[in-house]
């Protein structure tokens, strides 16, 4: 896809994929400020231009530190570009270690920040409709930012609240009032997701492919066996917060203001806590229970009309994309209104990491480091660049995944995981400090069992794997 260059910014490399695009860096050569573009080919999203222009739309009407800053938006042809705070944290489901989660400390601070954000939401009107944590990204201080609003949309306006009957979202994150019935509250549905996003930090699993009645994990859940996976590994006070969370009626379930004076919400916890109700050793019986998540699917019939009464004369009229951007930088600005645009354009922007010219660019050598998006999806390697690739390549081959190179220093692997769902990724093989660094993103599929994918090939890979090196430097 051709992306333009404005003067003085470079496309440093690709922070992520989606339906319809993808998302870069673009950091400033002089003033080395950097900003995620999310370039979205229309031709491509066809089947329904409303949907982005509904993002612009909403992005412009949000300004909250747990939610992704929208600077401004461009369009070039049929390209549409959207400027946003870059999140150097990466993505939530990053820091959830499969069939284990995160200390409890961690899991509740992001919990906190992902409420804050969610309440902000609400109280202008806007429900998300996707939160999960490949949707929730970590800004340089690990401060939770809520990203993504391709699928949300105005549940209220002027006082006046509507039911939604769009069935949209990811299976095992949605309410089950989506499923069954025509209508419903909007603001219980994102309670419900959250809920599903704090089982999955405090046991590293999802709780059920979906919630009916179905699906055993879930009647499980309604009759309170809590002895099972995940449950058990949560503990007490959590769980009980839990229970509020995923109750079936959504009339019942917890609201944000009385989760924000929950017991667990408000404690203090020691750091480094992990209390486990049982200490559950392998993950071999949640291997079997650990659900997949399927990432972006629109499980609806909607109808499109829905959604623009919705969004016409009651929408409030939309700022301009330079009135949301409060800052003096005028470099953002110029990368907004597309000033001093060329055309020359690296075939894989990836490539500009190894590239000498912007190595050698005053004051972006020092800052490689810190550019690259966090991310624990990879490891540096003890060999030269062709035995790394060799490497990837054999071990790969041996554990059947289709491999497939997409341009120089890249390889995607596509597989299908454990639920039977598409999983493809790409490795960026990036050379640093006379080192190999092999670079792994997902591009579709459940983020958690991308991580598993990934720690099975990194141990496969043992022999070349160097010891580990801290990438958070300042
Ligand atoms: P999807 O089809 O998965 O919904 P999308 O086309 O809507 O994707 P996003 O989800 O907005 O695109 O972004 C895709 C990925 O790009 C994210 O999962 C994240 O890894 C990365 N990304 C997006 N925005 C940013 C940002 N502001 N800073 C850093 N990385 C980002």
């Amino acid at each position: 896809m051709a992306v333009p260059f404005v003067e003085d910014w470079d496309l440093v490399q690709t922070l992520g994929e989606g339906a319809y695009g993808e998302v870069q860096l673009a950091v400033n050569r002089k003033t080395e400020e950097a900003v995620a573009v999310k370039i979205v080919d229309m031709t491509r999203a066809a089947d329904c231009p409303e949907n982005i222009k509904k993002e612009i739309c909403i992005n412009r009407m949000l300004s909250h530190t747990n939610i992704v800053r929208f600077y401004g938006h461009r369009r070039e042809g049929n390209i549409q570009y959207l400027f946003l705070e870059y999140c150097r944290g990466g993505e939530l489901f990053d820091r959830i270690e499969p069939d284990v989660g995160m200390p409890e400390q961690d899991a509740q601070k992001f919990f906190q920040q992902l409420i804050a954000g969610v309440e902000y939401l609400h109280s202008i009107g806007i429900t998300h409709r996707d939160i999960k944590p490949e949707n929730l990204l970590l800004d340089e201080r690990d401060q939770l930012k809520i990203s993504d609003f391709g699928l949300a949309t105005v549940f209220r306006h002027n006082g006046k609240e509507r039911l939604l009957s769009k069935m949209c979202g990811t299976l095992p994150y949605v309410a089950p009032e989506l499923i069954k019935s025509r209508a419903f509250h909007a603001d219980p549905v994102d309670v419900w997701s959250c809920g599903i996003v704090l089982t999955a930090m405090l046991a590293g699993e999802l709780p059920w492919d979906q919630p009916n009645e179905v699906c055993q994990e879930y009647c499980d859940w309604k009759e309170k066996n809590h002895y099972l996976t995940p449950w058990k590994k949560i503990s007490a006070t959590p769980l009980a917060l839990l229970g509020k969370m995923l109750t079936e009626n959504p009339q019942s379930r917890i609201t944000i203001p009385d989760i924000k004076k929950d017991r667990w919400f408000t404690e203090i916890i020691k750091k480094g806590l992990k209390r486990s109700r049982v200490i559950s050793g392998g993950s071999s019986d949640s291997s079997v229970l650990c659900k997949q998540i399927r990432s972006d699917i629109d499980i609806s019939h909607f109808s499109h009309s829905e959604e623009k009464t919705a969004l016409s004369s009651t929408q409030p009229e939309p700022r301009t994309a330079l009135a949301t951007w409060d800052s003096n930088s005028s470099d953002i600005n110029n990368l907004v209104q597309g000033k001093g645009i060329s055309f020359s354009q690296p075939a894989c922007p990836d490539n500009m990491l190894l590239n000498s010219q912007l190595i050698g660019t005053p004051g972006s050598s020092q800052n490689v480091w810190q550019r690259l998006v966090k991310r624990m999806t990879r490891f540096f390697t003890k060999v030269n660049a062709e035995s790394s690739y060799s490497n990837l390549m054999d071990t790969c081959e041996k554990m059947g995944y289709v491999l497939k190179k997409s341009c120089a220093n890249e390889v995607t692997l596509s597989t299908t995981d454990r639920r039977n769902n598409k999983l493809i990724f790409k490795v960026n093989l990036v050379e640093m400090e006379d080192r190999i660094l092999l670079d792994f993103r997902l591009s579709k599929g459940d983020g958690l069992e991308f991580k598993r994918h990934f720690l099975k090939i990194k141990k496969k890979m043992d022999a070349v794997v160097a010891v580990q090196k801290v990438l958070s430097a300042t």
